[in-house]
């Protein structure tokens, strides 16, 4: 790959992506329909500072999807493949005043269902400017950070990290796909500073083995988007120190952050509330969250959708949780996910860290599946040995929390954001 982009060259591109959307109006949509390249950060950054309104959509999407997406968010231009995007970068720069008018649109993953477009509630305010400068200032990116992107850019938070270090003066790395080998060759030639990674990815890093020093290289290493599992974290800890956050946010918002010494202190916890936000929890152990005004969100075209997801200036993502009395909070996974079997409530988070421990095991989801004698009971989904898995359950688990069929797999159905498709194997039982 070639050599980082600087914040000099980004602040050139994107005024030449400003250019070439001149004739486009203040708050339409374009759509990026590309892989990820340094040149869809400056994509991004330039369309915002035209006014108009990136959605930036993962190019795998199957055809059908793609295109019901694209009515939805009826965009004045679609810029797909990677010439496209090269096209759009050479023209006259725009002579304007960054005037950065919205959030970009995410579309979500989708791990619970159909995608979903998250979009700046304000549009008058400089919403995305107020964020990335949150995110830089949080994570103290400056001048001599040199940050590594290994997650897809369809996604917030590595769009987030990419355009917060540029707008410190920092510089970007885009290999466009990861594997453990090519991010340790990277590491070699670039030496980045700072990166932000899915468990999942961590996970293939400590299997190739060879990491922890180049690990061991970083300021900073921040993981979220799904349970990191405690050996993977140990490994990550032992091998990185200080350097390694966790947070835990949503394409909607962010909520918590949790150094490696709070994590020590807090086994399991996901830190506590970020600057400027306020967590509580309802009796059912549903998360909400108070954000500043340039945070708030609505859904695209879904009212009733973001009427759900809002009270008073707190939102929820649906995800269930416990606050201790210090703030610190614990996760119990997604609402949808809850399984509850002869009437108990099982989480399948609580199961999976349990099972995750259990000799031979890699990787572990368990799920829940109707049933006619417990309404739902609960299955495992297994990477690795699976034959201590039961005598592990009846030693560890509580009766309704262990599985009731175990299955072997050679790898978990995921999202290109690396999360378990829990619908995708509920739907293969
Ligand atoms: P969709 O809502 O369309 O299904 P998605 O929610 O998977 O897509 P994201 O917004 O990227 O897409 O995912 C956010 C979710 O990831 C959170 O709501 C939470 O359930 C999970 N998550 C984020 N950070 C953490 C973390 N540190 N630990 C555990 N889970 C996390």
């Amino acid at each position: 790959m070639t050599g980082p982009l600087t914040a000099a060259q980004a602040e050139i591109d994107q005024a030449g992506v400003a250019g070439a959307l001149g004739d486009l109006a203040r708050g339409d949509r374009l759509a990026l329909v590309v892989p990820g390249s340094p040149r869809l950060v400056t994509a991004v950054m330039g369309a915002l500072r035209a006014g108009v309104v990136p959605v930036v959509l993962d190019p795998a999407t199957p055809r059908a999807e793609l295109e019901a997406l694209l009515t939805d968010v009826d965009p004045a231009r679609v810029v797909r493949g990677a010439d496209e995007l090269e096209a759009l970068h050479h023209h006259a720069p725009a002579e304007l005043a960054p005037v950065p008018l919205g959030r970009p649109v995410h579309v979500t993953s989708g791990t619970t269902g159909r995608r979903k477009g998250v979009w700046s509630g304000v549009l008058a305010v400089d919403a995305a400017r107020a964020l990335w400068a949150e995110e830089a200032d949080l994570w103290d990116f400056g001048p001599s950070d040199v940050h590594v992107v290994v997650s897809p850019l369809h996604h917030s938070a590595p769009l987030r990290f990419a355009i917060g270090t540029l707008l410190a003066g920092g510089s970007v790395l885009v290999p466009g796909s990861f594997s453990p080998a090519g991010f340790l060759e990277l590491c070699a030639d670039h030496r980045p500073t700072t990166v932000f990674t899915a468990p999942a990815q961590l996970q293939r890093l400590r299997e190739h083995g060879g990491a922890e020093a180049a690990l061991a290289g970083f300021r900073l290493i921040a993981h979220a988007g799904a349970p990191c599992p405690e050996p993977v974290k140990r490994w990550l800890v032992d091998a990185a120190g200080d350097a390694v956050w966790e947070f835990y946010g949503s394409t909607e918002g962010q909520f918590t952050v949790c150094s490696a010494a709070d994590w020590a202190a807090h086994p399991g916890s996901v830190g506590r509330a970020r600057p400027g936000r306020t967590l509580s929890t309802d009796p059912d152990g549903t998360i909400w969250c108070t954000v500043p005004t340039y945070a708030r969100f609505t859904y695209w075209n879904a009212p009733d959708k973001t009427a759900a997801a809002w009270r008073g200036d707190a939102f929820t993502v649906g995800d269930l949780g416990r606050l201790d009395a210090d703030g610190w909070l614990y996760l119990d996974g997604r609402r949808d996910d809850l399984v509850i079997t002869g009437g108990v409530n099982v989480y399948p988070v609580e199961v999976e860290r349990v099972l995750q421990e259990c000799p031979g095991v890699r990787e572990v989801a368990v799920y829940g599946v109707d049933d006619e004698r417990w309404g739902q009971r609960v299955e495992v989904a297994v990477v690795g040995d699976a034959g201590a898995v039961d005598g592990w359950a009846r030693e560890h688990l509580a009766p309704a929390q262990r599985p009731k069929v175990v299955h072997v797999l050679d790898e978990l159905p995921r999202t290109s954001t690396g999360k378990v498709l829990r619908r995708a194997l509920r739907a293969r039982a």
